[in-house]
């Protein structure tokens, strides 16, 4: 099935019309007059076409407990540079503010993406909250429902920093959501485009090439037809177990879908699949990374996210899914292949997760718990208001970021802050609550992500205007969740490490393969490759990580080399 939908959207006509691979770069052939190279050296030509794929909620432990398996294009990653303990170190560990880190090189606090939505009592809607990729001051726009755009985002990404350098540097983003889409492609794309629930769009007034015509046309005929049960791979028999969670039935499940269920088609591989395909079809259409400067592509595989909300981490759910990623990617790279292109891949993820809370239960791990519901704004506001004498609305926001109502006198506003502090540190599922003068005042840590405290994770997370004026965190394994529903069952989004803990995969053709297992940042990313292009990237929060496991440095741009 991927495979068919890849051959529709980026047909082989295409490639095989395409001129035959360019010469492999200096490096694997030198010169007889330079010096012996090390056999295995990294390129030293800047790659024609960077290809960053962000697969959400690929946590580092979904890694580990697959990477055997992978047989496909995950596998060809295995084979580069792996940093298997990379951290998207920030404590709101959202989609949002996780894409917004992968291409800025730049921590939350900085891209001012602070979480998927945020309170904005300025904002003229009665609920006040505000989507991370949304324009609020568009007619018609709400935080459901709403027009997408990337005035959010505060920083450039490293596609932005390139067509600044040369314009001619052509920028693609492709993505299952509008958020990773719009998050890594930035404020200046050729192309963006992302699958809105229905459909494969981009902003209003956009003009749709033939490519994404068809893309959109396959992926209507495939979601139009019924799906059955995908085959269970070998390796997916030891989680073939049903676990109960209120009415429904998970762990052995197959993606078999009626016709026309997209709400279905979304969490399954063919989504995946269909915006790989997407991507493809751009590469050969455009004809990326074919002339003189470095195009840049981001492609943002979201199926991961939605099969881990709506069935967990560790049943055939995911390790169908993660089996058909391997598989599509693989497709998608035999496309990149088959253009001659020098490409520098580059894939990660926006967060981690941990599994369903009844699945965890049922195997006897400790501390697992849905959120109380007294631990929620709106409760801890109404007894604060009881107790002071309030009336009207206390506190806005839930998860991590808590807001005064704006309404409350000034005279009122320290005292219920520090009430609603108090309150918060007092619950048992609370693991820190801190006001947001106190997070700003912490220092931006500089020391490896796995030896931060809570509040310096707060503080990566944290833009004053957006953040809470309370920062509430909670314990391990205790999911925000408080009832779990068909398609939510699991999330993510604590400051806890199976949510902050990503792999960090780099490859290169003639790239020598290793592995470092310290721990490394998702905002190292951007200078990584950066310095494959000798671009540099003052002030990010990152640092380049250098790709090469001999003498040579990949960090140390093209003059030093
Ligand atoms: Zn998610």
């Amino acid at each position: 099935m991927l495979a068919a939908l890849l051959l529709a959207a980026a047909p082989l006509q295409a490639a095989q019309t395409l001129p035959p691979p360019e010469k492999a770069p200096p490096v694997a052939n030198p010169a007889p007059a330079s010096p012996p190279a090390a056999p295995a050296a990294a390129p030293r030509t800047p790659p024609k076409l960077i290809v960053a794929v962000s697969v959400d909620q690929f946590s580092a432990d979904l890694f580990a407990q697959y990477r055997r398996t992978f047989t496909g294009g995950l596998a060809r990653l295995l084979a580069g540079a792996v940093f298997p303990a990379g951290y998207q170190g920030h404590a709101a560990t959202e989609t949002c503010p996780g894409h917004s880190t992968i291409l800025t090189g730049y921590r939350p606090a900085r891209t001012g993406i602070v979480a998927n939505t945020w309170i904005d009592q300025g904002a003229a809607r009665a609920d006040k909250q505000v989507y991370c990729a949304e324009d609020e001051s568009a007619p018609g726009s709400t935080h459901e429902n709403y027009v997408a755009s990337d005035k959010h985002l505060l920083v450039p990404t490293l596609g932005e920093r390139m067509k600044a350098a040369d314009p001619r540097t052509r920028v693609v983003s492709v993505a299952g959501k509008d958020r990773a889409a719009i998050m890594m492609g930035g404020h200046k794309v050729d192309e963006l485009w992302w699958w809105n629930g229905k459909a494969i769009v981009s902003y209003p007034g956009r003009t749709t090439p033939p490519v994404v015509a068809r893309a959109q046309k396959a992926v209507a005929d495939l979601l139009a037809q019924p799906q059955p049960a995908l085959d269970l791979p070998p390796q997916c028999r030891a989680v073939d177990r049903e676990i109960r969670v209120g009415e429904l039935s998970l762990g052995r499940g197959r993606f078999e879908r009626a016709a026309g269920d997209a709400r279905a088609f979304r969490a399954s591989p063919a989504l995946d699949a269909a915006v790989l395909s997407l991507a493809a079809g751009l590469v050969q259409d455009m004809k990326l990374g074919r002339q003189a400067q470095t195009d840049m592509l981001s492609v943002g595989v979201s199926a991961t996210d939605y099969v881990g909300h709506a069935f967990g981490t560790q049943g055939t759910e995911m390790c169908i899914q993660l089996a058909q990623l391997d598989e599509a990617l693989g497709g998608f790279l035999d496309v990149l292949d088959a253009t001659g292109v020098d490409y520098q891949l580059m894939l990660t993820a926006d967060h981690g997760a941990h599994d369903v809370t009844e699945r965890q239960r049922q195997r006897a791990m400790p501390m697992e718990a849905h959120i109380d519901p007294q631990v929620q704004a709106k409760a801890v506001g109404a007894a604060i208001g009881r107790d002071l004498g309030l009336t009207g609305p206390v506190l806005l926001g839930s998860e991590g970021d808590i807001y005064l109502d704006r309404t409350l006198p000034a005279a009122q506003r320290p005292r219920v802050l520090a009430e609603a502090r108090r309150r918060y540190a007092a619950q048992s599922q609370v693991a820190l609550a801190m006001t947001g003068a106190e997070v700003a005042a912490v220092p931006m840590p500089t020391t490896p992500p796995e030896t931060w405290t809570l509040a310096e994770r707060a503080r990566a997370s944290y833009s004053p205007g957006r953040s809470g004026d309370l920062i509430v965190l909670l314990r391990p394994r205790v999911t925000t969740i408080e009832v779990p529903g068909p398609g939510y069952v699991e999330t993510h989004g604590s400051p806890w490490d199976y949510d902050r803990r990503v792999p960090i995969l780099f490859w290169r053709r003639g790239q020598p393969g290793f592995e470092q297992p310290l721990s490394v940042e998702t905002v190292d990313i951007v200078p990584t490759l950066a310095a494959t292009i000798g671009l540099t990237v003052p002030g990010v929060d990152g640092r380049c990580l250098d790709l090469d496991p001999g003498p040579a440095d990949t960090c140390a741009g093209p003059e030093r080399r």
